[in-house]
């Protein structure tokens, strides 16, 4: 509340006629704070109060106001009293505070788009959303030197949120309210086209500006696909091009040095492009390059949002055309997939303007190091990896149900799909049960993931009653292969693999051995195809040797062993 209040007293010292940024009031050097950025569109909005508004996310049991994620400001920027179908563009800023040329450029994108005839006319036929900064929490925890590499601004914010979680990683899992906002926003616009700003490290190169366009099999749909490599993507390099800003894809790296060939970036589940592009929406991360000063990345950024929006608008039928036929052909799709891999064979040649890459002794480890000379410019053609080919796929069920504690678990409540099952009922479902796995070494995002190594497949009737629920795909067809990527146990990016349902790994009963021996001799004796199971076991020397391997394969196959162990707990219904 305080920094509300703040913020509130600062408007007055803002209303200059120019309305010029932070930014651009520092020559080019500063990167504006959260009040500063804020109080900024608060200023765009009182002057231009029929074209803009500012939006809060919507607060919540949670005591929203006093977390970071209630600052998560929403700004809208349209003409509304244009009518007809606009094209719906959503831009995040400051996912990682310490990249935040997408914060400046984005306040000068909308005062341009707001004041100058050239961009205000395209407001009849664009909704532009901007979250001005979204970690909050990572912005205010702002000093000089946490990148340790980079050229500029001379203070700016910390790449983890308060609980020191990288955001850009949150998506699938969403262990932030920050990423909580973010989707809720999201579902409720339901963009075309989507794009979070950060800064690359990596390489050295010439471009300014890379730009990592979601990877185009990923889509899994042709006409996604088509739109974006064969229409908007040429146009885009084009158009780039001409304005003195080339660019490049992002340059990442399978090899030392871009020399050997770089690989399209496979953005998945847990970044907000890869989430994004999940729900038939273009996604784009603009990864300005670390070396170039602040000013000319802001720059970039601001060049490559406007053509990005002016092609968006110029395309607007093809666009749409392409997102109805891709929501079509959602609705067919019989599987998804769940991993991917690179095809090392198919690649494209690129005209790549580099540095010269050499190796020479370094005064510091005494060992070979890499650098790049950047007076030595280079420019050849180097291979585009940019195919990627199904690992693993699974078909879609019509349904899964789970137990509602669950649901709440996962925090599915947050997109609201399911069907409370109001009255006992017994159905054919597949489970997954015996789940072999392995716990992974350290944490990763606040969470220690699990390996899923295989399990047994049944068809089994399974009671439900009013403490399950059932989610249709066919009811929620938006949110069909976000289902499966979430909660199949073989995804990789799943809530399984993520270790958020390591509660079925445990075993929560056993038995007291100077008791058991004595029932597990009885359960033998009447029980012969277990007794053979049994003596078959007990030809492994180390069994045979092991008393409590002995006594507990009797326990497990014994009717007072719990079937919950090691059964995944979310089923499917397929017919
Ligand atoms: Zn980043």
């Amino acid at each position: 509340m305080r920094k509300i209040l703040f913020f509130l007293l600062l408007i007055p010292m803002l209303s200059s006629a120019q309305l010029l940024t932070p930014f651009e009031k520092s020559n080019g050097v500063a990167t504006a704070t959260l009040i500063e950025c804020l109080s900024y569109y608060q200023e765009l909005k009182n002057q231009f109060p029929d074209f803009i508004k500012i939006e809060d996310p919507a607060l919540s049991a949670n005591n929203l106001q006093y977390h970071n994620a209630g600052q998560i400001k929403l700004i809208q920027i349209t003409n509304f009293n244009a009518h007809g179908e606009k094209i719906k563009i959503f831009i995040n800023n400051n996912i990682h505070p310490g990249e935040p040329d997408g914060v400046d450029a984005c306040m000068m994108l909308a005062r341009d788009y707001l004041s100058k005839t050239e961009f205000k006319r395209q407001l009849d036929e664009v909704e532009l959303y901007i979250i001005p900064i979204y970690n909050t929490g990572g912005t205010l925890r702002r000093g000089c030197c946490s990148r340790a590499n980079q050229y500029g601004p001379d203070a700016y914010g910390f790449r983890g949120n308060a609980l020191n979680l990288d955001l850009n990683r949150d998506f699938i899992k969403c262990d932030a309210m920050e990423t909580e906002v973010l989707e809720n926003y999201f579902h409720k616009i339901k963009p075309h086209l989507f794009i979070d700003t950060h800064v690359s490290d990596g390489a050295d190169y010439q471009y300014i500006m890379t730009l990592i366009a979601s990877q185009h099999n990923k889509y899994q749909n042709q006409a996604m696909e088509q739109f974006q490599q064969n229409i908007f993507l040429p146009m885009l390099y084009g158009s780039m091009q001409s304005q003195t800003e080339e660019i490049c894809p992002y340059v990442n790296l399978d090899h030392e040095t871009p020399d050997s060939g770089i690989t399209g970036f496979m953005e998945t589940a847990r970044y907000s492009s890869g989430y994004t592009s999940m729900f038939n929406c273009y996604s784009f991360t603009a990864e300005t390059h670390m070396l170039k000063p602040f000013n000319k990345r802001v720059r970039a950024t601001h060049t490559l949002l406007k053509s990005m929006i002016g092609l968006a608008v110029e395309h607007k039928l093809e666009l749409f055309n392409s997102l109805n036929d891709a929501d079509k052909i959602r609705s067919e799709q019989n599987s998804v997939a769940l991993k991917w891999q690179l095809d090392t064979s198919r690649f494209e040649n690129l005209l790549f303007k580099g540095y010269h890459p050499y190796y020479d002794l370094s005064k510091t480890t005494g060992q070979q190091q890499l650098y790049y000379d950047r007076n030595r410019p280079t420019k050849k053609n180097i291979k585009f990896f940019d195919t990627y080919q199904i690992a693993k796929s699974v078909t879609y069920p019509k349904a899964y149900v789970m137990p509602y504690d669950w649901y709440v678990k996962l925090n599915l409540e947050r997109y609201n799909l399911k069907i409370i099952i109001t009255h006992d009922t017994i159905i054919k479902v597949k489970e997954y049960t015996n789940v072999n796995y392995t716990v992974k070494k350290t944490p990763y995002e606040g969470n220690v993931g699990v390996l899923f190594n295989g399990c047994d497949v049944i068809t089994t009737s399974q009671k439900l009653d009013g403490n399950w629920v059932l989610i249709k795909l066919s009811d929620n067809m938006r949110f069909k292969r976000f289902l499966a990527e979430a909660l199949e146990p073989e995804s990789p990016e799943g809530f399984f693999a993520w270790g958020k349902m390591n509660s079925f790994l445990q075993q929560k009963e056993g038995f007291s051995d100077y008791v058991w021996d004595k029932r597990a001799e009885s359960i033998l004796a009447n029980d012969s195809s277990l007794n053979l199971r049994f003596e078959a076991q007990k030809k492994d020397p180390a069994f045979n040797a092991d008393k409590d391997k002995q006594l507990n394969f009797i326990y497990q196959n014994s009717r007072y062993f719990e079937p919950s162990y090691l059964k995944y707990p979310i089923f499917r219904i397929e017919n």
